[in-house]
């Protein structure tokens, strides 16, 4: 998973009422994740959290450029009003006929649920260029750092509904201040919270609170089936 920038990782409080858009990453990776990042302000280093910073390394650092009529825009803070968020985008290019949020990701494109963690990142963001410049933004892509490949992505109805739901989602979770519990599975492998997270341990106890809850449930086998009327 990508680190989230330092600004955007700092403690939500309702206060804030606007979400980071890169929480809905997180969110859409693992609830306890964006829990944990945004709410608890954990954040460890692991191989993947180095590789996503070298992978920003281009676009962290806000500056401009223009090669052969393409503006594009590091680090270009951007925000919506209608749907409480905040961020920046990793870059923005400026084309005649439009504007192209690129988001920047470690690894590869991975086959995945029917909206990948980054395209939702993706959408939050041609949402607020969408909401700040009066423009339409109908598609963005996202580039991959191990692969070098850039995928554009299409922002559809489908996925800036999903993208709208994820920041109601989000804003729920953040003002339950609730801790989601540990899926424990293929995810955390690669989870740059696992040491602090504990899946395994905590799921065992989620595991071990059911079995107690269960050891003493009444079960009466004498109740008959028409529940007793005879
Ligand atoms: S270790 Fe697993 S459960 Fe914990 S935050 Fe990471 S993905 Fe979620």
């Amino acid at each position: 998973m990508s680190a989230a920038a330092p600004f955007e990782a700092a403690a939500w409080t309702p206060e804030d009422e606007r979400i980071p858009v890169s929480a809905l990453e997180h969110y859409a990776y693992c609830a306890r994740q964006c829990a944990l990042i945004h709410v608890d302000e954990t954040f460890d280093e692991n191989v993947f959290t180095v590789r996503g910073t070298e992978a920003h390394e281009r676009v962290d650092i806000p500056g401009s450029e223009l090669i052969a009529g393409v503006r594009s825009e590091r680090a270009l803070p951007i925000w919506s009003d209608r749907l409480g968020l905040i961020g920046k985008a990793d870059l923005v290019e400026f084309h005649g006929e439009g504007v192209l949020p690129v988001e920047y990701k470690v690894g590869r494109r991975r086959h995945g649920g029917r909206f990948r963690p980054e395209d939702l990142q993706l959408c939050a963001q041609a949402l607020c260029l969408e909401e700040m410049l009066g423009v339409p933004v109908p598609r963005g892509a996202v580039f991959y750092w191990t692969t070098r490949r850039r995928h554009a992505v299409e922002l559809t109805a489908e996925l800036r509904a999903a993208t709208e739901a994820a920041v109601v989602a989000v804003r729920e979770q953040f003002a339950s201040q609730r801790l989601p519990p540990a899926p424990d599975d293929a995810r955390c492998t690669h989870c740059s919270l696992n040491v602090s997270c504990l899946p395994s341990v905590v799921a065992a106890r989620d595991r071990l609170r059911g079995l107690q809850g269960a050891l003493f449930q009444v079960f009466d086998a004498a109740v008959p089936d028409d529940g007793g009327r005879r």
